[in-house]
């Protein structure tokens, strides 16, 4: 029998949650997959660990002044050492690799999946906010270069799944399911005094920061809903969301006939990334089995759109379309490092998004240069806004 050619996989993002769980599943399966290129933002030490452990062609840190440590860490091993966000931007059009897991944490990963998407490599999307902030444009690329974009997301992968072997025109609707995240009990009044520590507890989930918050104010699942329009060529109406507090039904597709299919498992990103790398193939595991004496209740219920603002504002910046989304997620980048400094309490998030949706110069088709400098004034004008009420 032949052997199947290794996949060389580029990770943007190798030392956080989902950059950690890809290199498990490359480890596992040596024969299939090759870390070609790892790239971590200012982790270097651990960078360093993973590079001298799985042998890439080369390395970058975002962060310049990570670099000579790095460079010296690795001195002798014969691995290519780069810095810089513009490094980052140019190594993924490498001839030797395949597939490009953008793993990095938000409106960064946009111009490292651009270069990628046009130097014709496939991509395993795991930075929503790229779909966010410029969901047209990166669409239209990966039909024009005849691309795949395989989602890395739970959710967009279960989509995805339930739709294999489907013809696309017999979908109805997308059920999109969410946690609710760790403040789903609390009352409106309830949420004023969250804390930091409360937000980064979610029930279900082992994320990074950035995610962890967006999960707790629920703009994950608006983002979600953005990026699943985009994937799956739908209206954000045909798309609704279904607070699911178990985290077992990962989403589902309604089908013209009434039948609706869902993806189950249980709540482990290694799933879901593990498809994205080998699909179509389905590779065993022994550890990913739901064990179904702790599942004893599903249950499902409505959003609160009143008590979580922004899951609304993502339905109203898709529906207002051009550069709104981007300027949503600007601003909620923003309001997320502003409550993880404690900056703002957790309830002004949502009004600090929608101060810079007001006040950032709408811009109906935008493209690719006018999507790098609405973030840049949606950045500037939800900061202002920090400054002036903190
Ligand atoms: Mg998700």
């Amino acid at each position: 029998m032949e052997t199947p050619q290794r996949k060389n996989i580029a990770i943007l993002g190798s030392t956080g949650s989902i950059g950690t769980q890809a290199l498990d599943i490359i480890e596992n399966y040596p024969h299939l997959f090759h870390a070609a290129v790892l790239t971590a933002n200012h982790n270097w030490e651990l960078l360093a660990k993973q590079a001298l452990k799985f042998r890439p062609h080369s390395v970058v840190i975002a962060n310049d002044s990570k670099y000579s440590l790095l460079k010296e860490a690795l001195q002798g091993s014969g691995i290519n050492v780069l810095g810089g966000t513009d490094a980052i931007a140019e190594i993924v059009k490498l001839p030797v690799i395949d597939m490009v897991l953008t793993a990095m944490v938000g409106y960064s990963g946009l111009i490292p999946t651009v270069n990628a998407i046009e130097a014709r490599k496939d991509i395993a999307l795991a930075n929503k906010e790229t779909l966010v902030a410029a969901g047209e444009i990166i669409i239209s690329l990966v039909k024009k270069h005849n691309v795949k974009i395989l989602p890395v997301d739970s959710e967009h992968s279960a989509i995805f799944q339930c739709l294999v072997g489907e013809n696309r025109k017999s979908m109805r609707k997308i059920l999109l399911t969410a946690s609710g995240g760790p403040f789903r009990a609390l009352t409106k009044g309830e949420l004023e005094n969250v804390t930091v520590k409360d937000a980064l507890n979610h029930p279900n989930w082992d994320m990074g920061n950035k995610v962890t918050i967006d999960s707790a104010s629920m703009m994950n699942k608006g983002f979600e809903m953005i990026e699943a329009k985009w994937l799956f060529d739908c209206q954000p109406d045909d798309i609704e969301i279904l607070v699911h507090p178990q985290s077992i039904v990962h989403s589902m597709v309604a089908f013209q006939d009434g039948s609706i299919k869902a993806q189950l498992g249980i709540p482990d990103m290694h799933i879901p990334i593990q498809y994205a790398l080998s699909y179509p193939q389905r590779l065993p595991s022994e550890k990913y089995f739901l064990d179904w004496d702790k599942v004893i209740n599903l249950s499902f219920e409505l959003p609160d759109y009143d008590k979580f603002p922004l899951l609304r504002y993502a339905f109203d910046a898709i529906k207002k379309g051009g550069n709104m989304p981007c300027i949503l997620n600007a601003a909620n980048e923003v309001a997320v490092k502003a409550f993880l400094e404690e900056k703002i309490r957790f309830t002004r998030m949502p009004e600090l998004v929608k101060y810079t949706m007001g006040n950032t110069p709408f811009v109906v088709e935008p493209n690719l240069s006018q999507i790098i400098e609405t973030n840049s004034e949606a950045v500037k004008i939800a900061k202002e806004w920090v400054y002036t009420h903190c």
